[in-house]
């Protein structure tokens, strides 16, 4: 059995796959990491997350293939209100590891983000920083509250309002500054 660390980990645990042990071939994995693992981000925009992650590794003699697909949830705030929601993660990601005498120098001048070289000496792959990026990634961009009916999004009303006002404020602002740029050419 190759060793692997399926259990609910934080982030300073290693994701780890000996793969020197698999045979070539298709091999899969399953990591669940929860909201522990994100807990030393400097900025992230979810939070509650909970994230299974299924890892195909597809062993070859000099490179392996790995396929990873995100699934799970987090809560993440609507862009328009601010309302808490509980989003479903999505998302997959290839990456192309290869076995090489010089990866340090590799890695330096490759320019494709998804191709990663190793050494031809490592036994094992260590998976924290692509599965961190990849959960991440997996939150989707536009977060709204959901439509209601056919009537509109579900936002907040009241903080709408506030963000009107807000908004009309400013354009107010603006509006003057505008004006007053033009009285001072006027008088030129
Ligand atoms: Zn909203």
């Amino acid at each position: 059995m190759p060793s692997f660390k399926p259990e609910v980990m934080g982030k300073r645990k290693a994701i780890e796959i000996a793969f020197v042990g698999l045979k070539p071939g298709i091999h899969e994995f399953t990591f669940k990491v929860e909201d522990l693992f994100f807990a030393e981000a400097a900025t992230r925009d979810f939070a509650n997350c909970s994230a299974t992650v299924n890892l195909q590794l597809d062993k070859k003699s000099s490179f392996m293939l790995l396929k990873f697909e995100v699934g799970g949830k987090a809560d993440v705030a609507c862009d328009r209100c601010g309302n808490q929601l509980t989003k479903d993660l999505w998302d997959e990601f290839n990456m192309l590891v290869k076995m090489v005498d010089n990866p340090e120098e590799m890695n330096q001048q490759e320019e494709n983000p998804d191709v990663f070289y190793i050494s031809k000496t490592e036994s094992h792959l260590y998976l924290n920083d692509w599965i961190y990026e990849f959960v991440s990634l997996s939150v989707p961009v536009q977060k709204l509250c959901s439509e209601e009916e056919l009537g509109g999004p579900k936002c907040n009303k009241e903080i709408l309002e506030k963000l009107k006002e807000m908004e009309a404020n400013d354009d107010a602002n603006n509006a003057n500054a505008i004006w007053k740029g033009l009285e001072k050419f006027k008088k030129k």
